[in-house]
């Protein structure tokens, strides 16, 4: 089994902190682990969200609140564990926020350096971080921003900058559902997949924050998906070593 998507970012970058996520992976019968980094914690994407932290105080606070690192520092570290042997593959990559527009930073910054794997991802909508609290949504109408959401993502996959979608339909991670038929965006979404051959993401984060959503992409989404042949990974979404492996294994058969 892989999992193809797992954060080491609450810690330094150390041999030892990656051992805990690999010996975690031997534990859960994962034989390729893929640990990516988000690009906002790296200076070198920070021009991406300027508007994200114009957009509210809360966001600015969130933006601000982490320790920035340097792409440089986990592209020395990836050159040296890459020097290790592991029980198991052992893959590094990032998770890129995709803004509509940035597109020449994202290539610039994804291009200088050999990752083995990027995720491309929309955590942002015009500003809006969807993910973030449930109280950010106040006033919001919920069908525009699901219609917002895919039309970004539109972009995301036409771009041809990404190996994977991620989490594509974490937008309803608070519950927020449409009042329109989502079926013919999943079939438009599906179809670009196909045709931009990027993967979609079967990715069991939002079921670890809040277990009473459903696992992985919704039913009628993942029927699209397979529908139009497109290639599936599996992820935990891990953000600590004990949540590597997490749910991959029912994630692997919804397959
Ligand atoms: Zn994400
Ligand atoms: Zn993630």
């Amino acid at each position: 089994m892989k999992d193809m998507h797992v954060h080491l970012e609450y810690a330094d970058y150390t041999f030892e902190w990656i051992d805990r996520f690999v010996a975690q992976a031997v534990k859960m019968d994962i034989d390729t682990l893929c640990l990516v980094e988000h690009s906002h914690q790296f200076t070198d994407f920070a021009p991406m969200y300027t508007g994200i932290s114009q957009y509210s105080e809360f966001q600015n606070w969130w933006y601000y609140k982490k320790n920035f690192r340097q792409l440089k520092e986990y592209t020395d570290f990836i050159t040296e564990a890459r020097k290790r042997e592991y029980p198991i593959r052992l893959l590094f990559g990032l998770e890129v926020c995709y803004f509509n527009g940035q597109e020449e930073l994202i290539e610039k910054n994804i291009r200088a350096f050999d990752y083995d794997h990027i995720i491309g991802s929309v955590h942002w909508m015009d500003g809006f971080g969807f993910d973030l609290n449930r109280d950010a949504w106040q006033g919001l109408d919920v069908d525009t921003q699901y219609r917002r959401h895919f039309e970004i993502m539109e972009g995301l996959i036409e771009c041809e900058l990404f190996d994977v979608v991620g989490h594509p339909d974490s937008l309803k991670l608070f519950g927020h559902k449409p009042g329109y038929d989502l079926n013919p965006t999943y079939d438009r979404i599906a179809s670009l997949m196909k045709k931009h051959d990027i993967a979609a993401e079967q990715n069991g984060g939002v079921h670890l924050k809040l277990p009473e959503i459903e696992l992985g992409m919704a039913p009628d989404f993942l029927a699209a998906v397979k529908r139009h042949g497109v290639r599936i990974i599996t992820s935990s979404d891990a953000h600590r070593p004990e949540h590597v492996g997490m749910n991959v294994k029912e994630l692997v058969e919804t397959l």
